[in-house]
């Protein structure tokens, strides 16, 4: 089943040849021909298929690449955000809240919660979100965590060191002895990645690189959650090991961007992350000034980020981050691709996985300068529409 969108007002390709970031075309037509794109071209010249879209000259875009997510728990921390709007201030210990309700959660209570994120991830444009394990914090709690991930995306991410769990109060080492043992066995058959949460009061930088080693010894590639609540290690250890991609870099050193700058990491900005803690935005000006490769992604999680919109993302990267439009267009969609260490998505180019999105607006400037309006009229996911 072939499908013809066409009269696309503009069309973000991404396409790496093209001489603007965005490698926009106006006046374009896209064909989806058995799950990939087949065809981008002019309207008239269009080959023919067996379904017609016509675009009325609204945008389209590329489905956004949601790198960073935390979508395996249960319940919510509504009554934490209002105390911390209230004046109190974020500490990364708040995680043990949504851990002791995930572990009284069941597989089907967990999967419920995930189906119905990623099906709100996917209205506002999302075609491929990365998730986390991390709530469950138990050799059993972690697996079924990253089982229950396994059955939405294939970029699942053993987060045993989130946070040290109340039962290892006082003994950190025995709990990254844990992780990097039996937890990592039971994990490592369900995921792609190995993350740890290197930071004042999770853990430090011996212990990243412990969980990282083991996780590499096992074929599992890192990434970390690093620089969030203050200036520390995590970003240099993860340009030095050369991991894909490390993320926050909310306080980073003049060292810290030359270091992500020369090894290629990508610095994922997740800016839902700020907006809902209060804190400082990171500088994705200074960073993509000096050349680092920057993506956008959600943090989608109960505590510091529950919002699902990469538009809701790109508004405050441009609003608040100093990003143009296209920059955070970019950096939600071919940012998030390299982040993950994707080539078969994060862009609208022959051979692509055809994860395309059809704006209820003439461009992508729409997603910023109309924020909180929901501009999404159609996705398709490997060519299937939603
Ligand atoms: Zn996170």
């Amino acid at each position: 089943m072939s499908v013809l969108i066409t009269n696309i007002g503009e069309l973000v390709t991404n396409d790496p040849e093209a001489d603007d970031l965005l490698g926009v075309r106006s006046d374009a037509a896209l064909v989806i021909d058995d799950g990939r794109v087949a065809w981008v071209g002019a309207p008239a010249d269009a080959p023919a298929a067996d379904e017609v879209v016509d675009a009325d000259g609204r945008a389209v875009l590329p489905g956004f690449v949601d790198s960073h997510s935390h979508l395996v728990f249960a319940g919510d921390r509504a009554e934490e955000f209002r105390a911390r709007m209230a004046g109190e201030r974020y500490a990364a210990g708040g995680i043990r809240t949504t851990v002791a309700a995930t572990r009284a959660a069941t597989d089907a209570e967990l999967a419920d919660g995930v189906g119905r994120l990623v099906a709100e991830m996917r209205r506002q444009g999302t075609t491929s979100v990365e998730i986390k394990s991390g709530y469950g914090l138990t050799v059993a709690d972690e697996a079924r965590s990253l089982a229950v991930a396994a059955r939405f995306t294939d970029d699942t991410t053993f987060l045993g060191a989130h946070v040290v769990p109340p039962e290892y109060d006082g003994d950190p080492t025995g709990y990254v002895e844990l992780v990097t043992g039996p937890m990592l066995a039971a994990a490592a058959p369900h995921a792609r990645w190995i993350d740890v949460f290197c930071e004042t009061g999770a853990f430090d930088e011996d212990q990243a690189r412990a969980v990282l080693a083991a996780g590499a010894a096992v074929g599992l590639r890192g990434r970390l959650h690093a620089n969030q609540l203050g200036p520390g290690p995590g970003v240099q250890l993860a340009a030095e090991l050369g991991l894909t991609a490390v993320d926050h870099c909310t306080y980073l050193t003049d060292q810290d961007v030359h270091a992500l700058r020369e090894s290629g990491t990508v610095a994922t900005l997740l800016p839902g992350v700020e907006f809902s803690t209060r804190q400082p935005y990171p500088d994705a000006r200074g960073l993509l000034d000096a050349g680092v490769r920057v993506a956008l992604a959600s943090d989608c999680n109960p505590g510091s980020s529950y919002t699902s919109s990469i538009p809701f993302c790109i508004a405050l990267a441009v609003r608040e981050m100093g990003m143009t439009p296209a920059e955070a267009v970019h950096a939600a969609t071919a940012g998030g691709a390299a982040a993950l260490g994707r080539a078969d998505v994060g862009a609208l180019v022959q051979g692509r996985r055809a994860d395309v999105v059809l704006l209820e607006a003439p461009s992508h400037l729409h997603l910023a300068y109309r924020p909180g309006v929901p501009l999404v009229r159609q996705v398709w996911v490997a060519g299937e529409p939603l």
